[in-house]
């Protein structure tokens, strides 16, 4: 890195003072290891994610949000176990150090762990293709994080937010659907932008019995969900197709937004685009107030979409109780044949 040093780019982007570290952090940037100090007695939450160039994001997309998704989507990961974050790392390859991208990059990653209480606690910088890896560390009382494998048969299936967005704006950027400027400006912000659901997962321990982020696909999360519980599930596709925030009337007609977007290509965006990182959730019918509670708690709507059922297998029913295809609505998977 001749343009800025290794130590001097360190320094100067991603190290910052002494003050600025979070609690459970007691050592930070600058050592040869961080110090963790989670709450006694609790379980420390462990997740790492990679961001690769071209593969999951444009290479020029704007820094400042790039800084933020590379850290949203491990914080995703932490609100689906009902962790509280603390801090994370950062290994970043770089191609070369640009003061400005470095600049807005570190600026939109603070911002969202400043939001979140978690503290950049140190990393590794190298030269090389574009390329950003992110562990982030969080903590939950022993027994109590929220696991894939906990969903009982006759669960309600729940999803917070919305979702397909993300999916319709990368359709939209690759020219293969047309969505009005305001619009694309909108679903963008899902895309590149994502709101970690952090005190939603903290508000479903004891309440939720299993849950997952949705990266990959609602059915594909869902589905992840269903096999680690040894479980099926049915799910309402005329629900699950108004989860999409631009939700157009699905005919192809103009809808609320003046979309032309076929149905099926809404409720695909809905049920397997990826990128949403909402939580999907499962909880027993008796939980119902308290998973509106902690719906208030967290200020993020949930939705119920379906339920769990003993049968394995995924049903998806349309609005007359016929079961829909739901192979073709396959999740993204990076190794797929
Ligand atoms: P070492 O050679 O011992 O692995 P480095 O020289 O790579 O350490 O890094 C020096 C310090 O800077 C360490 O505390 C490391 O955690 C931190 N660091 C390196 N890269 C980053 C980064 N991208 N973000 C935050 N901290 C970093
Ligand atoms: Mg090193």
């Amino acid at each position: 890195m001749s343009e800025l040093g290794e130590f001097e780019l360190i320094a100067r982007y991603f190290k910052r003072p002494e003050r600025a570290l979070g609690a459970g952090v007691a050592l930070g940037v600058g050592d040869d290891c961080a110090l963790l100090q989670p709450s006694p007695g609790m379980q420390l939450a462990v997740s790492s994610d990679m961001l690769v160039s071209g593969r999951h994001f444009f290479a020029d997309v704007d820094p400042r949000t790039l800084g933020h998704k590379a850290l949203a989507v491990n914080l995703s990961d932490l609100a689906a176990c009902g962790a509280q974050p603390l801090g994370f790392t950062l290994a970043l390859a770089l191609p070369e150090a640009n003061a400005d991208w470095l600049a807005a990059f570190s600026q939109g990653l603070f911002a969202l762990a400043d939001l979140h209480g978690c503290t950049l606690v140190g990393g590794d910088t190298t030269r090389g293709p574009l390329n950003i890896c992110i562990t982030v560390f969080g903590e939950v009382p022993p027994g109590q994080a929220l696991l894939r494998s906990g969903a009982q048969a006759g669960d309600d299936i729940y999803v917070s937010g919305t979702l397909g967005d993300a999916a319709l704006a990368l359709l939209a950027l690759q020219g293969k659907v047309d969505l009005p400027p305001d619009l694309l400006a909108q679903t963008r912000q899902h895309l590149e932008a994502p709101t970690p659901r952090v005190a939603l997962g903290m508000a479903l321990r004891g309440v939720a019995t299993a849950a997952a982020d949705v990266s990959d696909g609602l059915l594909g999360d869902l589905g992840h969900i269903l096999q680690q519980s040894g479980k099926g599930a049915i799910v309402h596709a005329e629900i699950a197709i108004k989860l999409i925030a631009t939700y157009a009337d699905g005919t192809g007609a103009a809808g609320p937004f003046g979309l032309k977007v076929s149905a099926p290509t809404l409720l695909q965006c809905v049920l397997a685009g990826g990128d949403d990182y909402e939580l999907v959730f499962t909880a027993a019918p008796a939980q119902r107030d308290a998973v509106q509670r902690a719906s208030d708690t967290a200020g993020v709507p949930v939705t119920r979409i379906g339920s769990v059922t003993t049968d394995a297998g995924l049903t998806l029913l349309d609005a007359n109780g016929v079961a829909v295809p739901s192979t073709v609505f396959s999740s993204f998977d990076h190794f797929a044949p």
